[in-house]
């Protein structure tokens, strides 16, 4: 894809007379080839038009530099925009990672629709902050909805090798959450995970039962995970988050599937909120930085 850009613009312009600066008509027909392009990696079209505004307005003008052909000029003003667009700055790779800057034990509260691979991501940071960051970690399901649940994270934690809060029937969300905060802070834990029970669709009765363990617990972190191969439906998810709940970053998952990463932009511009890591598999230690230059040459191509 990224060829069949370059290469689709290259051919625009071939047909183009060659001049001293890249002129307006030259980048206009540039652009309707980088529309197309942005529109089939997912990117949202608010934020397409938002993206070719800006390239337009830095490439009109530009000198056409004798080292790379003007293709390459244009490709790498729409890269430097999509690096921008996606939370990095300039010489910034923007990995942003999770900020544990906060006193023990370390609350960070995990949200998002059921299925999206909250449950798995918990298991990878807590794998991540044991080993990498030697921090202690606890592990606490909220999910009281699933009868499943906690045992799916009981089990996990003993696979990852970190403790998990003892199962008590019958409690509600904000109960378990505040049992695992004391036993946190009894047993100088670094960090306590909350993974938060999810539905299939956003509903008022899931959000009221997180905005209440967010009051009660005071979060450093509230990471909402996203399944990236759900593409816009991912955006409106990660809006209402952000508007009921407030999170802090965004964890995109399955980008180990074949989804473009354009919705990783509309992420971004809907909800101002960093995405902080990417899951690339189904296992443990399948967590990675999110680093915006990457995603960006995955959109191009
Ligand atoms: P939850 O309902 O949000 O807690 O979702 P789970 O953590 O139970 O994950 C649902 C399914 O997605 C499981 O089969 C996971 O193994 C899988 N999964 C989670 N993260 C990833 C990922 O990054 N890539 C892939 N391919 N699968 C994932």
């Amino acid at each position: 894809m990224f060829e069949a850009l370059s290469s689709k613009l290259n051919g625009v312009f071939d047909k183009l007379r060659r001049r001293g600066a890249l002129t307006d008509a030259d980048v206009q027909e540039a652009l309707r080839e980088v529309r197309v392009a942005l529109l089939e990696a997912d990117v949202a079209l608010p934020v397409v038009k938002d993206i070719t505004t800006k390239v337009r307005d830095r490439a009109v003008g530009q000198e056409v530099l004798r080292s790379v052909s003007p293709a390459q000029q244009v490709i790498k003003i729409v890269n430097d925009c999509l690096v921008e667009a996606l939370g990095g700055g300039e010489g910034d790779t923007g990995a942003r990672g999770l900020d544990l800057n906060a006193p023990s034990p370390v609350p960070i509260l995990m949200v998002g629709l059921q299925g999206s691979g909250k449950t798995t991501t918990s298991g990878k940071i807590a794998l991540r902050l044991k080993n990498r960051d030697k921090k202690k970690v606890l592990l606490a399901s909220l999910d009281v909805h699933r009868p499943a649940a906690q045992l799916q994270l009981e089990t996990l934690a003993k696979q990852v090798g970190v403790a998990s809060l003892p199962i008590i029937a019958g409690q509600t969300p904000l109960q378990i959450a505040e049992r695992a905060m004391d036993l946190g802070r009894r047993e100088l834990f670094d960090v306590v995970i909350l993974d938060t029970a999810g539905r299939l669709a956003i509903d008022v009765v899931l959000m009221a039962e997180v905005a209440a363990v967010k009051a009660a617990t005071h979060p450093h972190e509230t990471l909402l995970v996203v399944d990236a191969m759900t593409g816009q439906d991912a955006v409106n998810t990660a809006r209402a988050f952000q508007d009921t709940v407030g999170v802090t970053g965004i964890v995109m998952t399955r980008i180990d599937g074949d989804a473009r990463g354009g919705a990783a932009l509309s992420m971004r511009a809907v909800t101002g909120a960093p995405i902080k890591l990417l899951g690339a598999g189904e296992k443990l230690d399948a967590l990675e930085d999110f680093h915006p230059d990457r995603i960006a040459s995955r959109i191009l191509g």
